[in-house]
């Protein structure tokens, strides 16, 4: 190849490289990289850290972005690489995402995040006061949020670790934990690509009911309702189910699932597509 073939080409990858990167999937990738190094970057003999955890629970599995296990504690980080304007509460069941004008709603990540330290209880036989659970947003969203429990940006990750300094556990203890998790968490690709497919099954049956205008939860009707928040369907069985989704029909259907937001029937838990 020639002096200029090869420099074309490199100009050609940068571009691909580049084009990539802007990409909201790009993004969420060098984000997801970012708190990798952040947590990587912890004095190692005081902090592990254990990534893509997922354990069985009596609901099917369950997938932890970040675990690290210290005598502080251990911090259950969950990651969200949701752009926009993020409002929403505590305990409130959903928040929003404002993108341009546009609203989403998405499963509180708070609540999210305490599914699945509830389920590192049950596995580690560990008690909650031990976890300190973390929400932490990648690039562009700007958090909107008054909480109790951390809601913080990448930047604001370490700074949030290293203000727990209260000893919770002994060495001991944390390296039990370690193997605990290790042993537990599922390293099959078999089982974790059929988790996969399982949320994506989910999500199309889910979609195939409420297609039809039925509840997923209950079967009752689905009627459409203005809310705050915009238009959205809620079940007719109300307050007896308090189903509601924003999925709707035709291309706001599609809209709505692509945007990364997937309801997993039979628990509360949004999973994040991989
Ligand atoms: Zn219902």
């Amino acid at each position: 190849m020639s002096e200029t073939g090869i420099i074309w080409l490199i100009v050609i990858v940068l571009f691909i490289v580049l084009i990539h990167m802007r990409s909201s999937s790009g993004k969420g990738w060098l984000g997801e990289r970012e708190v990798a190094l952040i947590l990587y970057d912890l004095p190692m003999d005081e902090y592990k850290v254990i990534h893509n955890v997922m354990l069985q629970t009596a609901n099917g599995t369950t997938q932890i972005d970040h675990v690290v296990v210290s005598v502080y504690g251990i911090f259950v980080i969950e990651t969200k690489n949701y752009k926009g304007w993020i409002t929403g509460s505590e305990y409130g069941e959903r928040w929003t995402k404002n993108v341009y004008g546009k609203k989403y709603q998405f499963l509180n990540p708070i609540r999210q995040n305490y599914g699945h330290v509830k389920a590192l209880e049950t596995a580690l036989g560990v008690a909650e006061e031990k976890f300190i659970p973390i929400v932490v947003f990648l690039f562009d969203a700007n958090i909107m949020v008054k909480t109790k429990s951390p809601v913080v940006y990448t930047s604001q990750l370490r700074q949030e670790i290293e203000s727990h300094r209260e000893n919770k556990l002994s060495v001991r203890d944390v390296d039990e934990i370690l193997n605990k998790i290790n042993s537990l968490n599922i390293k099959d690709s078999k089982v974790r690509r059929t988790h996969v497919q399982t949320i994506q099954r989910d999500i199309k049956r889910n979609e195939e009911i409420i297609g039809q205008g039925k509840c997923p939860r209950c079967g009752g009707e689905l009627k459409n309702r203005q809310g705050k928040y915009g238009p959205f369907r809620g079940c007719s069985n109300y307050p007896k189910c308090k189903y509601t989704t924003n999925i709707m029909l035709g291309n706001e259907q599609k809209r709505s699932v692509s945007d990364g937001v997937i309801w997993q029937q039979g628990t509360n838990f949004f999973e994040k597509r991989k």
